[in-house]
């Protein structure tokens, strides 16, 4: 707990206080709703103490917690929406079919209707979505702002060329993990497929993935990914994904996590070449010397056989499990 001073009317005297979190009702919308808001107790006499910036630090608490209650888009979420797409506060009203200052009034910090947020999160997480809008209203907005936008929607649309499923996997490893490479980003969309096979007898994506000379690739994948080379994946744009969490259900997630916290322990150097002892890469390359480039596909069918084999010989369901394979692997590519 923090300790700060401020001054107290009951004791009339600057006294010590302790920041406390407390639940307090309050009439929204004509709905009565609890939410849990930050007080300062005096130390010394136990009475609530009106200190500068608490109001305000009250104001922000009970508007973050009433749109995540309701589920409501924030102010930045609308800031991140108008820098997608590269567009002003009017011409974005205009667009979505709202009046010309309504972005402007949600921005100063009014709360959206849950049809008007569901519009503008609609437009966040789909250019096509924000395409559409865009042709609907496209004479009531000025041409130039018009062409500014679209060529941001085109640009957003490349980035949409998988499953929605698989949108939904790739956004959840980044949540999951503080790094990803396209390398290692690979690595895990395969042994997540796998996994899933294995555990929950059915594919995680509907992708295919070819025997690559650097192991196991979803091409499409590798195209939206391929200019950030040996870097981490880092770009404002992915938060895009983040809608399409939601074709994830908790089995799904479960075979994720396991993934990320097991192989994810890696670099995608070592994942690459553990996926080079796995039957599924190896029959897909077979006849192609070491460094010959292929298209060929690996087919679902060796993917769910060995995954689905290496549950007889580990219990693939429990991390440790996990581990201990892929520590026999690194045991067999390095001679131990
Ligand atoms: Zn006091």
């Amino acid at each position: 707990m923090q300790r700060e001073t401020g001054f107290c009317v009951e004791c009339r005297d600057v006294t010590s206080y302790t920041l406390q979190k407390k639940l307090v009702k309050k009439m929204i919308r004509g709905e009565e709703l609890t939410f849990e808001i930050t007080c300062a107790i005096c130390d010394r006499c136990g009475e609530f103490m009106s200190v500068p910036g608490i109001i305000d630090l009250n104001v922000r608490e009970v508007d973050e917690q009433y749109r995540k209650l309701k589920d409501l888009v924030t102010i930045e979420d609308i800031y991140t929406l108008m820098k997608l797409y590269n567009i002003g506060k009017a011409p974005l009203s205009i667009v979505l079919g709202f009046g010309e200052i309504t972005i402007t009034r949600y921005l100063l910090g009014q709360v959206p209707s849950k049809e008007y947020s569901d519009v503008i999160r609609n437009a966040l997480f789909s250019p096509e979505y924000m395409e559409q809008k865009m042709l609907e209203n496209k004479d009531k907005i000025a041409m130039s702002a018009f062409k500014k936008s679209m060529t941001k929607v085109n640009e957003l649309k490349s980035i949409f060329t998988v499953s929605n499923k698989m949108i939904g996997v790739i956004s959840y490893i980044f949540e999951s993990m503080d790094e990803v490479t396209p390398l290692m980003l690979q690595k895990l969309l395969y042994y997540i497929q796998g996994f899933s096979f294995a555990l929950n007898d059915r594919e995680m994506f509907i992708e295919n993935c070819e025997a690559w000379v650097h192991g196991p690739v979803y091409k499409d994948v590798y195209n939206i990914f391929k200019h950030f080379r040996y870097n981490g994946i880092d770009d404002p744009k992915f938060v895009m994904f983040e809608g399409y969490k939601k074709y994830l259900d908790d089995k799904d997630k479960y075979i994720i996590d396991l993934v990320v916290n097991t192989f994810g322990q890696y670099g995608g150097k070592v994942l690459e070449k553990t996926t080079h002892k796995e039957s599924p890469w190896l029959l897909a390359r077979n006849g192609f010397g070491e460094n010959v480039p292929s298209n060929e596909i690996i087919s679902k069918e060796t993917i769910k056989e060995y995954f689905h084999e290496l549950i007889n010989e580990y219990d693939i369901s429990k991390e440790e499990n996990v581990n201990k394979y892929i520590l026999n692997l690194s045991n067999i590519i390095w001679g131990l």
